[in-house]
């Protein structure tokens, strides 16, 4: 408790993908080691459209508003509210600090190279006025210094690191949400934006949007509930709903990526209901993927930007106006192949694909299209609702690394997937 003569002590606490109370660390720290907090959003120009490209579709940018929004209800609930702010964080963050006297910035730090530049700009600020910015580390299931490894010598092969680092390391418990919080006082916390304040020129696609997901921290626990539920379809081996041949759908990355659920809560959440009523396939297929989400993020802080560099001739970028058309037809769906179409629409329409789907569709971009992977991993970027830039980026690698007639070192079989293609019917 500080005395009235004691300057007291204010951290802004900086939201980026972590748009959550519980299993916060970022935000349990700067509770405890202040006497007031100043939550922050910014809407990033940079994140919505850029040089006349847009970089999330309306679907997603939607479900960020939402959660953003249920972010902001949350703090309200509890007396205070959410700064929001539209702006580069860069622009503004050394303001709000000196005009709420703030001593220390808090934020989550993130690996793709946009994100980390983002947090150099902001932390080049700062350093001019002589404030901290503090980095945690909140996106995944294991911290890297929990890791059995340096990050240097993360296995390259995922079946490797996930062996390595279930053997070796534990997921932590997670951090109690917060029922208290003091609040730095505000007169004017901002307005949440509209959909149209975010876009220059016109809105990206319009669509009815992944009608049954709404962004938001209790949705996605809510979500998580109902998936966990013991009439629930998980405990079918293979469901007949919300399910495709590889396993079983959480639909649960919207709110992983936006940090709305944190990816701990969601394994304990999943390992309590295996202890209770017994493993099973899908059980383990989720566990998988928390496993694959955590990988990839250390891929890119492993290996940076060279990471994301052509390694075979399968994704050489010609400019070839046959190509280019083939390219709007594999994005339009109109490919002739029934199976890939069929995937191609509904990302249009939802913002959403299974992974069997995503796999299917880059599959076919790559190797049988033979365009460029990393203009295929922009579209999804474009229009995935749940996108993430380790997972999207890192898988696309994958598949485009892969050879013909060799399994690749994480055990992706092109073949396997392009018999699978050639099987479906070809209108
Ligand atoms: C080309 C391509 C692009 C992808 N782009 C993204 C992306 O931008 N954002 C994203 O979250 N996932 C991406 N994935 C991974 C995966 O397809 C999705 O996470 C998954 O389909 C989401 O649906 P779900 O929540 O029902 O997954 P479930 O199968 O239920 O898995 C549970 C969770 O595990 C994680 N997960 C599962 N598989 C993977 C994987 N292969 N890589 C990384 N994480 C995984 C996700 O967070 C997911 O929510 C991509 C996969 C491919 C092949």
């Amino acid at each position: 408790m500080s005395s009235p003569l004691m300057k007291s002590k204010r951290i802004l606490v900086w939201f980026r993908n972590d748009l959550r109370l519980h299993d916060n660390e970022m935000l349990v720290e700067a509770i405890s080691k202040s006497d007031a907090i100043l939550p922050v959003y910014f809407f990033d120009p940079r994140h919505f459209d850029q040089l006349g490209f847009h970089r999330s579709s309306t679907m997603r940018t939607n479900f960020l508003l939402e959660s953003v929004n249920a972010l902001r209800q949350s703090f309200q609930r509890m007396g205070g509210d959410l700064l929001i702010v539209q702006g580069l964080p860069e622009d503004h963050i050394a303001g709000l600090v000196e005009q709420y006297s703030i001593s220390e910035v808090y934020h989550h730090r993130e690996v793709a190279p946009a994100e980390t530049q983002v947090s150099a700009n902001v932390e080049d600020r700062l350093w001019k006025i002589e404030v901290n910015l503090k980095h945690f580390i909140g996106h995944t299931l294991y911290n890297k210094e929990d890791l059995p490894f340096p990050i240097k010598d993360i296995p390259d092969v995922f079946t490797q690191f996930r062996k390595k680092t279930e053997r070796d390391a534990i997921v932590k418990a997670c951090f109690d949400a917060p029922t208290t919080i003091s609040f730095v006082p505000n007169e004017d916390w901002g307005q949440l934006p509209a959909l149209e304040d975010l876009y220059s020129g016109t809105l990206p696609g319009i669509s009815s949007g992944t009608a049954n997901l709404k962004g938001g921290e209790q949705e996605g626990l809510g979500h998580l509930r109902d998936l966990l539920k013991p009439d629930s379809s998980i405990y079918i081996k293979v469901s007949s709903r919300n399910s495709d041949p590889s396993g079983y759908i959480s639909q649960l990355s919207p709110w992983l990526s936006t940090g709305c659920l944190s990816p701990r809560m969601v394994y304990w959440t999943v390992k309590a209901a295996e202890e209770r009523y017994g493993s099973n396939a899908n059980f383990s297929n989720l566990i998988l993927g928390l496993f694959k989400r955590d990988y990839f993020r250390f891929m890119f802080k492993k290996h940076g930007v060279p990471y994301l560099e052509h390694t075979t001739d399968a994704a050489a970028p010609v400019v070839d106006p046959i190509l280019e058309a083939s390219f709007e037809q594999w994005k339009r769906g109109e490919t002739g192949h029934i199976l890939v179409d069929g995937y191609m629409k509904s990302l249009a329409e939802t913002g959403y694909l299974s992974g069997y789907g995503r796999i299917l569709a880059a599959t076919f971009l790559v190797h049988v299209i033979k365009y460029d992977w990393m203009k295929g991993a922009a579209y999804f970027e474009e229009t995935l609702v749940d996108y993430t830039a380790a997972s999207n980026w890192g898988n696309w690698k994958c598949i485009a690394d892969s050879v013909s007639g060799l399994k690749s070192k994480n055990g992706f079989d092109v073949d396997k997937h392009l018999k699978i293609l050639n099987i479906a019917a070809v209108a």
